[in-house]
């Protein structure tokens, strides 16, 4: 099969491996689209952890075409989405559902292959079935669309809560998504970009801007009280102590993004006084088939944030910083 693969940071090729075989209880999904994530950008500068050579793409679809048990024959030819998650199953932290703490836990697209490719196995108990009203441009990226309610879910957004959120790539596009359909309310959103701006607005947003300081006017304008629900998602540690100033008393301020490693001064004060409670929200562990019974269903939309559409041979214009900082790019995806 063919397969992108990050041989060491800086280097990509597309490679011809051998197809992959699934073992007893596990299903090989032949791939029909797997959305390009800013993290693999990331595997690719070298700057996110991972074991070199990897092939990334843990944001994937498609149909089953060979299980590893005949009991698992029901799912041949079923078009799925799979949580990445691979655990043991069986140690306490399992048992307990906690799956990053897991000694044997890995993921597809990081420690195990992944999605940019033409074949990716994946256990049986990881498959959601795709609604047949689902896409598979959609179906691939119900995996960052569980990452947004995750972050949601941690934010204890509920029916009411006012919001903003700083940064509206593709995850704080999924987070917007997660907020309507939580009920929140008065949302607030943040970037440098115009496109990502419209869209948010046409998802939602009651109001966009791309300055801070006006962002700082319109919370204590239409959250007079604070922000119940503020959620960084840009990676920009600037964005930390502003979005600090904007949580209401008590309110809960969310890190959704990657921050390179970075570190900076920080007044504890500015938290310690107004019970706010921050929190970090990196993992979507058992949100994608919420996901896809929420597009399935048609409570949420992902009308409008592919915007750029590549075969696996485009990898070198695929991953290129050009094409990351274009105007008018959100979200790139492989298509078969
Ligand atoms: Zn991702
Ligand atoms: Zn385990």
């Amino acid at each position: 099969m063919k397969a992108i693969r990050f041989e060491r940071p800086g280097q990509v090729s597309l490679a011809e491996l051998p197809d992959p075989q699934p073992p007893a209880g596990w299903a090989r999904i032949r791939i029909k689209a797997a959305a390009i994530c800013m993290t693999d950008l990331e595997l690719l500068r070298g700057t996110h952890e991972v074991e070199y050579p990897v092939t990334p793409g843990h944001e994937y679809c498609g149909t089953v075409d060979r299980v590893g048990s005949t009991s698992d024959e029901a799912w041949l030819g079923r078009r799925v989405v799979a949580d990445n998650e691979i655990t043991c199953l069986k140690c306490s932290f399992c048992r307990r559902g906690e799956w990053r703490c897991c000694p044997e836990y890995k993921q597809i697209g990081f420690g195990a292959p992944g999605g940019y490719s033409e074949y990716v196995v994946a256990p049986v108990h990881n498959l959601h079935p795709l609604a047949d009203s689902t896409s598979f441009e959609q179906g691939a990226i119900l995996e960052p669309l569980g990452v947004g309610l995750a972050i949601v879910t941690i934010a204890k957004a509920r029916l009411g809560s006012t919001a903003i959120i700083l940064g509206v790539g593709p995850i704080g596009l999924n987070c917007l998504a997660a907020l309507k359909a939580s009920g929140a309310r008065r949302i607030l959103c943040l970037d440098k970009r115009a496109k990502r701006l419209a869209l948010a607005k046409s998802w939602g947003a009651l109001e966009t801007t791309d300055d801070p300081a006006r962002l700082k006017e319109l919370s204590k304008r239409l959250h007079p009280e604070g922000t119940d629900v503020v959620i960084d998602a840009t990676g920009n540690l600037e964005m930390i102590p502003l979005g600090i100033s904007v949580t209401r008393f008590g309110g809960t301020f969310v890190l959704a993004a990657f921050y390179k490693n970075a570190a900076f001064p920080f007044k504890p004060d500015s938290m310690q006084g107004s019970n706010i409670i921050m929190s970090g929200a990196g993992n979507n562990a058992g949100f994608i088939e919420p996901a896809a019974l929420a597009v399935g269903d048609g409570v949420i939309s992902t009308e409008g944030m592919i915007t750029h559409r590549f075969r696996l041979e485009d990898f070198a214009r695929a991953f290129s910083d050009e094409q990351a900082d274009a105007p008018d790019y959100i979200k790139g995806m492989f298509v078969f």
